[in-house]
């Protein structure tokens, strides 16, 4: 008889387990990303040891993963060959706490960094092992270590306080090396076992192990078998013609069978070496990664060292989706050790206004159950997210300086109203955003200027940047404030969609020159004669009173002004309060 010993978990075990199924109740499917990352994980220790060990590889197994489903019986089997377990080994690990979860990734993480270990090491720390119950009513685990001679069997119930550990005695059970998990599914649970529900878990969170996984698939294919031919429909020809009994037909049938096929692709692209990827590459995975059917206009591929590492590839798409901005648009896939954690964020990993970018971000550093509180909290994703928006600004530059001209302008026309938005919601990012913004000038009207060539063209006397907010072009050329900004020959920014005064005036300045709102009083050209406005203002005053008084509530005060060339007058807002464009804006309501 084998020896079968029974075993209580540690109390804590049974509370973890409790807590596991209770939370992830409507997320059950999460026992396959956890499972397969345990594999994933053995398979990584077994080939970093093999480096000093090479004797560990003894049986000349491939590294692999496979998944077999039996939907007959509800039973799913996930066999790795890995570095598997002894029979310490699965006490230790599957029947304490010690273990898994997150205390033990915080520990790991500190002693890594301390260590300047590989980060590739840190286990994979999500809900863990445990999860295989929230489907199972029943899960074993059979596991040979290289360490041992013998195959052990880990068995246990859901629910129960207990398991128990026997050695493997079936011959047929017998493994060269690594762990089977035979998870015995629950009555409602049964529908896992369908090898294309399998398949289709498997591309969604573990497309990018770095290990092959199979499952096991029904294949078939059509081959042409001869038949002879129906008698009957030999005999509508005709009696006569005894050749039609010799006649032969071909018909297609469908051959079935199983085979194991290959359902991740093993070296994800942001693995790779950038040098070593053709912009191809990155259009397909862009397109299939994001169920775009257009090639992005721009990409970029990144690894950032130091206190936090991660690999990205970000995109800017060549057309736009969304026409406002949208918090949930999935933009950023987010992965822990390339296993897919999740796109549904809202701002923690990347700024709203930069919602069009989409991308891939593959972190060693964060834990496999990394929540929404994690996400917010964390020092790590804070880091995070400011190199990443970084690397969208310097891709957004690059289309900038591109020679083609059209690029930038095709990017503006979709995205500049983003970057505008970004004006006002993230100040610590207007040195970036500043130069990409695009407007129309009173030196040119057809084509949008930076404001870098503004201030290039500004005249040696000016010292601010002069901008009026129009409705069109049409009026921001006829308005009357213009004629001495023309007649001095500055240039003046027309401002003429509603987005952008409340972008200039977030920014307040750029590369130290203010911008001045040329219908506010107080104009200041840097020409003032103060004698020769005095004696002005003296001999008009009484006419100033004259028209205040027809005019009373209407205006607040009548002045005089020297901004003027050739028309007599001009309604100019109040230095604190809104332009007139503005106050169209608030009226009708389109902020
Ligand atoms: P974690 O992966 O965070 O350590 P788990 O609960 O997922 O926590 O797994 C617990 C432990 O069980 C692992 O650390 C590992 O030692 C062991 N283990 C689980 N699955 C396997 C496997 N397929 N092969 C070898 N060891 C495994
Ligand atoms: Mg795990």
């Amino acid at each position: 008889d084998p020896p079968c010993e029974k075993y209580e978990y540690q109390a804590e075990v049974s509370r973890l387990m409790d807590l596991i199924v209770h939370s992830l109740y409507s997320n059950k499917e999460v026992f396959l990303r956890e499972l397969v990352s345990n594999a994933s994980d053995a398979l990584d220790k077994l080939r970093f040891l093999s480096v000093t060990e090479p004797e560990l590889l003894k049986d000349a197994v491939d590294l692999d993963i496979r998944i077999q489903t039996d939907k007959d019986n509800g039973i799913i089997t996930i066999t790795d060959t890995g570095i598997g377990m002894t029979r310490q080994e699965l006490v230790d690990s599957l029947g304490t706490i010690a273990h898994s979860g997150t205390a033990k990734f915080l520990k790991s993480l500190k002693e890594s960094q301390e260590a300047g270990a590989d980060s590739t090491l840190i286990g994979q720390f999500g809900v863990g092992f445990y999860s295989a119950f929230l489907v199972s009513d029943r899960v074993v685990v059979s596991t040979k270590s290289p360490k041992s001679d013998k195959q052990y069997v880990w068995e246990a119930e859901a629910g129960a306080s207990s398991y128990m550990i026997r050695e493997e005695t079936d011959p047929e059970k017998l493994l060269p090396r690594g762990t089977r998990l035979t998870l015995y599914l629950k009555h409602d649970d049964k529908g896992f076992a369908h090898p294309e529900r399998i398949q289709k878990l498997v591309k969604n969170y573990s497309q990018f192990v770095s290990f092959p996984i199979y499952t096991w698939q029904e294949k078939g294919f059509t081959k042409e078998i001869e038949v002879d031919e129906d008698p009957a429909e030999a005999n509508k020809v005709g009696e006569e013609d005894t050749k039609a009994e010799k006649k032969k037909k071909t018909k297609k049938v469908v051959e079935r069978y199983w085979d194991w096929e290959l359902t991740n692709e093993t070296q994800p692209i942001w693995l790779r070496n950038p040098k070593d990827v053709t912009t191809e590459e990155y259009n397909e995975f862009y397109k299939k990664t994001f169920d775009e059917y257009l090639d992005p206009m721009a990409s970029s591929h990144f690894t950032t060292e130091g206190e936090v590492e991660f690999r990205s590839i970000l995109f800017v798409p060549a057309t736009r989706k969304d026409d406002i901005v949208n918090t949930k648009t999935k933009n950023i896939r987010l992965y822990v050790k390339r296993v897919f954690i999740s796109d549904d964020f809202d701002g923690e990993l990347f700024p709203r206004y930069l919602s069009f970018v989409k991308g891939v971000v593959d972190s060693n550093d964060l834990p496999l159950n990394v929540s929404r509180e994690i996400l917010q909290e964390s020092r790590i994703v804070r880091i995070m997210r400011k190199r990443l928006v970084r690397k969208a600004f310097d891709m957004i530059l690059g289309i900038s300086l591109s020679e083609n001209k059209e690029d930038y302008e095709k990017f503006w026309d979709n995205f500049g109203k983003f970057l505008k938005l970004g004006c006002i919601e993230d100040h610590s990012n207007h040195k970036r955003l500043a130069p990409l913004l695009r407007f129309f000038s009173s030196q040119s009207e057809e084509e949008l200027i930076s404001l870098d060539e503004y201030v290039e063209n500004m005249k040696p006397e000016q010292k601010d940047i002069y901008y009026i907010a129009a409705d069109s072009l049409t009026s921001a050329r006829n308005a009357p404030f213009l004629e001495r900004l023309l007649e001095k020959d500055f240039e003046v920014l027309f401002l003429v969609d509603p987005m952008d005064e409340v972008a200039i005036q977030n920014l307040k300045s750029y590369k130290e020159k203010n911008f001045v709102d040329i219908s506010k009083e107080d104009l200041d050209l840097g020409d003032k004669n103060e004698e020769k406005d005095k004696e002005i203002k003296q001999e008009f005053a009484q006419t100033c009173d004259w028209i205040k008084k027809r005019l009373g509530d209407k205006v607040a005060r009548v002045d005089i002004s020297s901004r003027l060339r050739s028309s007599p007058c001009v309604l100019v807002s109040g230095k604190f309060g809104w332009s007139a464009n503005m106050e169209r804006l608030m009226r009708s309501q389109t902020l």
